[in-house]
């Protein structure tokens, strides 16, 4: 991106963090914080180690919980233009990637229109990482060349629902927890059979990261009796059942007894 020049001299860098690993931040973005002057960071980015990566900035944690907006998208635009044009270097740290479901396009946007040159520094998806972490490839040869990455924040319409079971292939959904139960009984109308495999990820690479693993209509209770909280990947598809064999990590997996042993033979067959 070509960096426009300012008066002031200000300008701002949207930082993707990645999924929540300290380690699986790029080069990149450490630079980027080890010169910022102020960062603004969510939730999901990795924030026990800013201060020594940003020694000598001021941190302001405008994340947002589900429900508690505490910090409105509007604000976070002011308080990054209003740094900036003091001539500081504002770093945005957004989980994952700042393009995927992050509003980072609107927040280059609002640097753009303010004439504060942005940067945009790419992250680490929990779309792919998520799930790779409980060892799910998205696709795999001769299981599935697509993968579909859908926000569950809202419920799927039908023609997402059907587009989905059409396509066919991997389906990875952001935000979904609250979604889980309309998402899976869409998909079972639309044609998708009940025992597709089907992972939520929840917490990805945190100590507290936990995988479970069940065919799709059984899901629907298993996530609800673990009581599945966000943040959560959740990923439907034959991919899933990569997973079971080399899932020997000692994470937990629940529900042992009835799809997940299929799924191990599903895949020592293949
Ligand atoms: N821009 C981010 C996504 C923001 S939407 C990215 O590229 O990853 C927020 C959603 O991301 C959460 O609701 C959850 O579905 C997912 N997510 C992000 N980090 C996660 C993690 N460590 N474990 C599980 N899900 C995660």
């Amino acid at each position: 991106m070509i960096e426009q020049s300012s008066s002031h001299g200000g300008r701002v860098t949207l930082v993707g963090a990645g999924p929540g690993a300290a380690d699986l931040m790029t080069v990149r973005a450490v630079r980027a914080l080890q010169s910022a002057d102020v960062v603004f960071y969510d939730r999901l980015a990795p924030t026990d180690a800013l201060r020594e990566w940003a020694p000598q900035a001021q941190l302001f944690d405008v994340g947002k919980r589900p429900g508690h907006h505490r910090v409105t998208q509007e604000n976070i635009h002011s308080m990054m233009l209003s740094s900036a044009s003091t001539g500081q270097h504002v770093v945005r740290l957004k989980g994952g990637d700042p393009f995927v479901f992050g509003r980072g396009c609107e927040e280059v946007a609002a640097c753009r229109d303010a004439g504060v040159p942005v940067t945009v520094v790419p992250g680490v998806t929990s779309a792919i990482s998520v799930p790779a972490a409980a060892g799910i490839p998205v696709t795999a040869r001769n299981v599935t060349r697509t993968f579909t990455v859908i926000s569950g924040h809202d419920p799927l319409s039908d023609d997402e629902l059907s587009g989905l079971v059409s396509l066919g292939g991997t389906a990875v959904i952001l935000m979904g927890v609250g979604t889980l139960g309309n998402t899976l009984t869409g998909l079972h109308r639309m044609g998708m059979s009940p025992t597709t495999p089907v992972a939520v990820v929840e917490r990805g690479f945190s100590d507290e990261q936990r995988v479970l693993i069940d065919g799709s209509a059984n899901m629907i209770a298993t996530a609800a009796a673990a009581k599945i909280r966000p943040p959560a990947v959740l990923v439907v598809g034959e991919v899933v059942s990569l997973a079971a064999a080399s899932d020997d990590e000692g994470r937990a997996v629940l529900n042992p007894d009835n799809a997940l042993s299929e799924l191990r033979a599903m895949a020592n067959q293949s």
